[in-house]
């Protein structure tokens, strides 16, 4: 069946499950409030608008189903800018759909279907609601993770990363205008493009820009988190690491070499930052199937870790088997940060040499100095006040706009041709015009939206 982005919708908003109260909502065009609120309460039934009613809802054979909350907000004013109608029942997943059901069968020659993921904010943004980014930052404070990540995404709403591209923007935009304005005039045969205006102009946009991509990086973090692979020879305390940074027993600790052959991995919160913690299995050379398969898994995470740990025994009593350790050290990708670590220092009389963090997991020594390195090789050592949540299309964007305003200032350098610093500066636009939603596609509007919640 075709779904039409102007069908009325309904979908329960809440979470699935038990719960006080569970709301429904129901999005539809400005003609058609008048039939759906009649069906739903009754031919002789309006509702003012923005006020609460309180009203039975009735089943299909007539017998009251729930008393309800209802609430009407009329197009534009509501949270899709068409009209919207919140029923606020109780929280009972079985009444919710079954209230849903009858709203459908009721409202069904109204052309009213279930909703599709994202589709109410998809109509906010189409209906100029918020733009892209803010829709973006809706899904995103919904799934932040950590309290860092909710004040990102909500600055991301209240539209403050948005203002900034469109602040740079408007600087490009009008420095555009102002070199097409001069193609026009060639005859006056002044050196506008080579003018000391213009390249100020440039350098401040490009560090405008790069200044919200700093921004937008650390936002990303906050949003997708890190990975941090913790590698090393068997018993040299990976899992006890694992327990003291998670402040709770989520590895197998023991004394058994190889304990730890299954991955485990554990969210923690290093001062907001959404930071994924695998414990892999020892590294050594082993006959043991079951201990090999588990270095070939560990080989799998380093791959995919943005940081990797190398844990190593202080005092002495475990060697690495530097055979194997080297080979699997060898796996962590270009660019990957690999930070090394001593452990047990509590056994040892002086702690580790030369720049190398030492701890001891089992007392808790260190720690707060291996989360502060840990924060530093992810760019992310300062605060996070003022950042934004971000996405990687945002930063891939961003990425390109900075590029082309380089270009742009590049070429005022060598035989200035005002064409094409004026086209550089367009396409700069069209990528930060991307951010907003103003030139984005619809095969990107899709992606994003279905990656939404069901009722949101
Ligand atoms: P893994 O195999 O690398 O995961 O090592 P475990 O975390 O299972 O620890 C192996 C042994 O080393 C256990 O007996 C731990 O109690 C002990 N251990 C771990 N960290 C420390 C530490 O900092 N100091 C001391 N003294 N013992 C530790
Ligand atoms: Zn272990």
């Amino acid at each position: 069946m075709h779904h039409s982005d102007k069908d009325p919708i309904i979908a329960v908003a809440t979470a699935a499950g038990r719960g006080g109260i569970g709301i429904l909502r129901l999005s539809f065009g400005k003609a058609l409030e008048a039939q759906i609120v009649g069906r739903l309460f009754g031919e002789n039934c309006t509702l003012k608008a923005r006020y609460a009613h309180l009203l039975p809802f009735l089943g299909t054979d007539g017998g009251v189903l729930d008393r309800a909350i209802v609430l009407l907000f009329p197009a534009p004013h509501s949270y899709t800018g068409e009209s919207v109608l919140e029923i606020q029942a109780h929280g009972g997943p079985v009444l919710l759909s079954l209230i849903m059901r009858t709203c459908l069968e009721k409202c069904r020659d109204l052309g009213l279907r279930m909703a599709e993921p994202g589709e109410f904010t998809r109509r906010a943004f189409m209906n100029g609601r918020m733009d892209l980014t803010q829709a973006e930052a809706v899904a995103d404070l919904i799934d932040a993770v950590s309290e860092s990540a909710v004040q990102a995404a909500g600055r991301s709403l209240s539209g403050e990363f948005s203002n900034a591209v469109r602040d740079v923007d408007g600087n490009i935009t009008e420095l555009r205008a102002f070199i097409e304005a001069t193609l026009d005039f060639p005859e006056e045969d002044i050196d506008v493009i080579g003018s000391e205006k213009v390249r100020t102009r440039l350098v401040q946009a490009e560090t405008g820009i790069r200044a919200i991509l700093e921004n937008a990086r650390q936002g990303q973090v906050l949003r997708e988190g890190v990975t941090v692979a913790i590698v090393g020879s068997p018993n040299v305390g990976k899992s006890s690491l694992l327990n003291a940074l998670a402040q709770e027993e989520v590895a197998i600790v023991t004394d058994i070499p190889g304990t730890t052959r299954d991955r485990i991995e554990h969210w923690v919160s290093l001062n907001g930052v959404p930071v994924k913690m695998v414990d892999t299995a020892g590294i050594r050379t082993t006959d043991d199937v079951v201990e090999s398969k588990g270095i070939e898994r560990t080989l799998v995470e380093i791959r995919k870790a943005d940081v990797v740990l190398h844990l190593k025994d202080a005092s002495g009593l475990i060697r690495d088997d530097t055979e194997v350790l080297d080979k699997v050290l060898k796996e962590v990708r270009h660019g990957v940060p690999l930070i090394t670590v001593n452990n047990k220092v509590d056994l040892c009389e002086s702690a580790a040499s030369g720049g190398e963090i030492a701890i001891s997991a089992k007392q808790g020594v260190g720690l707060s100095e291996l989360k502060a390195r840990l924060l530093e090789v992810v760019g992310m050592a300062a605060t996070t006040d003022g950042v934004f949540m971000a996405r990687e299309r945002h930063l891939q964007c961003l990425k390109t706009a900075a590029e082309h305003v380089s270009r742009a200032l590049l070429l005022i350098d060598c035989d200035p041709m005002p064409e094409l610093v004026a086209e550089e500066l367009r396409l700069a636009s069209r990528a930060l015009g991307e951010i907003l939603g103003e030139t984005t596609t619809e095969d990107i509007l899709g992606m994003i939206f279905s990656k939404f919640c069901i009722g949101k």
